[in-house]
């Protein structure tokens, strides 16, 4: 069995097998777009309480 491919959550690219998405997220992007990423979801989730 093989499990569906990890995707970054800010570029979308697809996990190679072996790689973990922490080391991506580290190595392909600044702490700034990580931090703004953070910042999107916490608004989605707030935006997701809202709507209930
Ligand atoms: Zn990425």
């Amino acid at each position: 069995m093989s499990r569906p491919p990890v995707e970054c959550p800010i570029c979308h690219d697809s996990m190679e097998p072996d790689q973990r998405l922490l080391e991506h997220l580290l190595e392909a992007h600044t702490k700034r777009e990580l931090a703004r990423f953070t910042a999107v979801e916490a608004q989605a989730f707030e935006d997701e309480d809202l709507s209930d």
